[in-house]
This record gives C-alpha cells, sequence and structure tokens, in this order.
C-alpha cells in the first residue's frame, strides 16, 4: 500500500527530518580521530530526545542503537563500538527521528582528516548520485526513472559496485513503506509517482564491487572485497515541477567545513 501525503503531514515529516539533518551537523562537530563509534551515537541519542523526538532505529525490528555508525569496508547498518575512529576512515552515520506521529530519515558520510584521491572520489560520486536520483523525483516519472539515474551515474560511469541487496523506501507513520527505491533499475519502470509519496532516496555505494555479508552481529553490511563504502540518504517528497528535499545538508556540510579534522575537500 502506497501512502499519498496530505500537506499538513508533508510539513510534519519536514520537521522529523530537520531534526535528523540538525543531529547530524552536530555530529559533523563533534567528529575526530581519538572518539568512538558509541560517543557518537550516545550524542545523537540525546541531541534527538532533547528535542522531544524518539530515535527512530532504537528498537526497530531489535536494532539496539539510536544511529547506524559504518566504518571503511561497514556500507551500512554497523553497530556503534567502542573502536576508536582514526585519520583516514570513512564514517556513514545513519539516523531517524520520530515527532509528532512521523519519522525522518537521513545519512552522510564523513571522511576523517587526510584521505586518498580515491575516497575523495567515492564520495563525491556517491553523493552526486544521490541528487541525480532526487532530480527524478517529480509527479509522472517512475520509481524506476530514480533507480536507474542512481546506477547510471555511479556504475556506468565510475564502475563503483551498487549494492543490490538493500534500497531506498516510503517513509511517513512507519519508517519503512512502500515502495521500495532500489539503486539500480530500468527507466520506465515501477510505480508511476504522484505528488504527495515522501520517499528516502539512499545510495550505497562500494568503491570495488557490489557483493555484501552481514557480519557476525547479523546486522552490519559488509564489502566483500574489504574495500570502502559510501552512503548519502536524503528524505525526498515528490512535487510536480521539482522534488522536495524535506532533509538538508546544509547544516552539515557547513560543519564538516568547519571541523579541522573532517575533510570536506571531496566536493
Ligand atoms: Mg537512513
Ligand atoms: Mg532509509
Amino acid at each position: 500500500m502506497v501512502y499519498y501525503k496530505t500537506k499538513d503531514e508533508i510539513e510534519l515529516i519536514r520537521k522529523s527530518c530537520l531534526l535528523v539533518s540538525a543531529t547530524l551537523a552536530e555530529v559533523a562537530r563533534f567528529l575526530k580521530p581519538g572518539i568512538t563509534t558509541l560517543q557518537i551515537d550516545t550524542l545523537a541519542e540525546k541531541f534527538i530526545r532533547d528535542h522531544g523526538a524518539i530515535p527512530s532505529f532504537k528498537n526497530y525490528h531489535g536494532f539496539p542503537f539510536t544511529s547506524c555508525i559504518s566504518v571503511n569496508d561497514a556500507v551500512v547498518h554497523g553497530f556503534p563500538n567502542n573502536n576508536v575512529l582514526k585519520e583516514g576512515d570513512v564514517v556513514s552515520v545513519d539516523l531517524g527521528a520520530f515527532m509528532n506521529g512521523y519519522h525522518g530519515d537521513s545519512a552522510y558520510t564523513f571522511a576523517l582528516g587526510e584521505v586518498t584521491d580515491d575516497i575523495k572520489q567515492l564520495l563525491r560520486v556517491t553523493k552526486e548520485s544521490l541528487y541525480k536520483g532526487v532530480e527524478k523525483a517529480v509527479s509522472g516519472n517512475r520509481v524506476g526513472d530514480i533507480s536507474h539515474a542512481v546506477q547510471e551515474h555511479a556504475e556506468k560511469k565510475f564502475n563503483y559496485g551498487v549494492v543490490r541487496e538493500l534500497v531506498g523506501h516510503g517513509l511517513g507513520k512507519d519508517l519503512h513503506e512502500e515502495p521500495q527505491v532500489p539503486n539500480y533499475g530500468r527507466r520506465g519502470t515501477g510505480l508511476k509517482m504522484k505528488e504527495g509519496l515522501v520517499i528516502a532516496i539512499e545510495p550505497m555505494i562500494n568503491m570495488g564491487r557490489k557483493e555484501i555479508y552481514y557480519d557476525d552481529d547479523g546486522w552490519t553490511v559488509k564489502t566483500k572485497d574489504g574495500l570502502p563504502a559510501a552512503h548519502y540518504e536524503h528524505t525526498v517528497c515528490v512535487q510536480k515541477s521539482k522534488p522536495d528535499i524535506l532533509s538538508s545538508f546544509a547544516e552539515i556540510e557547513a560543519g564538516e567545513k568547519a571541523n579541522p579534522d573532517l575533510n570536506a575537500s571531496y566536493y
């Protein structure tokens, strides 16, 4: 069942999304070598709760944390832990917030200090492929148009691995609603989108091959070849002439640029 949202519902989802964005910006200011991903999770949970929301992921199908923090060869769904972050790490942070009955969902990948040009390109291209997908989220287009745009950029142009097992999704009252929004697919296929459809578009792009496996914790998704991966996510509302991006990277990018321990030279 696909739920199209009313104007009021869209504004409530925007509020939840902007809280997620503000939380990711808080993370951007806090991140540095020497801290643990569990410390990031604690910060994010406090920030979300202090703003009157509930972390969407906590206890979702048994997920035990506020954030998914995926470092280097971890693609998504990483467990925050006591491992200490170091210069050169690629850190993806995925967060959700539930407020006023609606979820918001967004993710961002950070590079710590000096990283290779290969990593910079991976981050830039993954972020670009997100926006290539977002551009297609207008009424009359099909979900496959989004999928194709993401895949075309990441896989065809840059020969990166596009993860197949995990996909974007509708969201609203539930964190995951229909339709699924894959990052690969054919133009002109899938659901024909109408105004008011709210979807999370979230390319998960591997520097090497597309194959993944699940770590022993049963959640953390890792690349089979051990190469790094990146993940950026926006929640987007389908509209007539152009998509309405309900989350925002503006404050995150400002935090990233202002933090001397983060590398913002990739885009
Ligand atoms: Mg997410
Ligand atoms: Mg999502």
